[in-house]
């Protein structure tokens, strides 16, 4: 056997998997049965679901899933080709003016995934010479692009403004341009970007901003745009990303911006031109849900999903347990958000609490090394605007009975 196959038995996080699925404990890879609705069949069993990103609960709209059926009807299952050839639809031209006027910017792109915008943009935009600067706790396609684009990169402590300051103040090495790049909203904690201090260190160091508006769509700003939005700070943004698969419920990415940064994409992202365009489904379900979104039923919606979250933190709370501080927002209060971090620390311990839940009818998601610091595992229970205050009261009672009795 040769050196490279025979590496791959050993591997530290493969051995995990292993013994967790041995120990019939995996959190990973379960099996969904039904649509992703506030409750779902999982493995035979209806369950509670917090392990969802379909926080406006549009997953199985009847709208957006007629949006996803006329596609389908009009062309078939796929377009078998990229973007740049025989693979733009009409679809795909409405869908990126529907994002355009919602965003104000001069057009949108629109990518086959939220993870290909972002190694596609950021390593067309940035190269050798420039420096990239990231958020700790960014996303791992964030990390990915950078790496990719060949630039220098380098990491702030998250969401600490002064340890960006202090980045940004160094010289960079190979005398190009500095570009910023953060999320709006962090997956993991589900705390915001402080966004107005962000925004004025870069101005004041000339460095370019990127966000990743991945979580934060559909839910903050009067328009539902983002993070960016609800802190004021949307037209200082060099480059706005967000993902179609988190409150959009169907898959794809996009890039709303300039007429220079979007022509300079359709002719330099490599994950825009070297892949296949989105299946029609998911193209005309991701218009459907724009549009939705930016309807008064959206508005509904994210105040739901808002009011959901504060019901689920406000009961784990009172029950004594850890889940993380709210975000400050410009208006002097904090916000909530529909991601809640219920802290376990030992990754073990943590993956015990996610199977005792999942034996008691609550499906949430595991948080481990390295999508979180070695120490730091943690449970994420994520709202969906279709959650009833029942589903939530049982959730909380589940939650924190287990909790206090170990994860027996
Ligand atoms: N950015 C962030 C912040 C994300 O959380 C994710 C997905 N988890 C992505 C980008 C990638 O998006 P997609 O799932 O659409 O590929």
């Amino acid at each position: 056997m040769n050196r490279l196959i025979r590496r791959l038995d050993g591997d530290e996080r493969v051995d995990l998997l292993r013994a967790a699925r041995e120990s019939d404990v995996n959190p990973y890879f379960r099996v969904m049965e039904s649509a992703t609705g506030p409750v779902v069949r999982v493995e035979g069993t209806d369950k509670i679901m917090l392990g969802s990103n379909n926080y406006l609960g549009l997953a199985d709209h009847p709208a957006i899933r007629r949006g996803a059926q006329d596609a389908l009807d009009r062309f078939g299952g796929a377009v078998t080709g990229s973007r740049l050839l025989n693979g733009t639809m009409d679809l795909h031209l409405e869908l990126e003016a529907e994002i355009a006027d919602w965003h104000g910017t001069d057009g949108a792109i629109v990518f086959t995934t939220g993870y290909q915008t972002n190694l596609g943009t950021i390593s067309a935009v940035a190269g050798k010479g420039d420096m990239i600067v990231v958020d700790a706790a960014a996303h791992a396609s964030i990390r990915d692009g950078a790496v990719l684009s060949g630039a220098t990169v380098r990491k702030f402590r998250h969401n600490d403004v002064a340890d960006l300051d202090s980045v940004l103040s160094e010289p960079i090495e190979g005398g190009g341009a500095v570009l910023v790049i953060v999320d709006g909203l962090y997956s993991m904690e589900g705390d915001l970007a402080p966004l107005a201090e962000i925004t004025a260190v870069c101005t004041r160091h000339r460095a370019a901003l990127m966000i990743d508006e991945a979580h934060s769509l559909g839910i903050f700003g009067d328009r539902r745009t983002g993070a960016a939005e609800l802190f004021g700070v949307a037209d200082d943004t060099d480059i706005r990303m967000a993902s179609l698969s988190k409150s959009p419920s169907s898959t794809g990415g996009f890039i709303a911006g300039s007429d220079d940064l979007l022509d300079s994409l359709r002719i330099h992202a490599r994950a825009f031109l070297f892949t296949t365009s989105g299946v029609p489904a998911a193209v005309g379900a991701s218009l459907a849900a724009v549009r939705l979104i930016r309807s008064e039923e959206g508005a509904q919606r994210a105040d739901r999903a808002l009011a959901n979250a504060s019901t689920l933190r406000t009961g784990l709370v009172e029950a004594g347990l850890d889940v993380g501080a709210e975000s400050p927002v410009p208006d002097g209060g904090t916000a909530t958000s529909p991601i809640i971090a219920l802290h376990v620390g030992d990754e073990m311990e943590a993956i015990a609490l996610w199977r005792s839940l999942f034996d008691r009818g609550i499906f949430t998601s595991a948080a481990l090394h390295p999508a979180v610091p070695r120490t730091g595992a943690m449970l994420r229970l994520c709202v969906m605007a279709s959650h009833t205050d029942d589903h939530l009261r049982s959730a909380v009672d589940v939650i924190s009975q287990t909790v206090a009795e170990g994860a027996k």
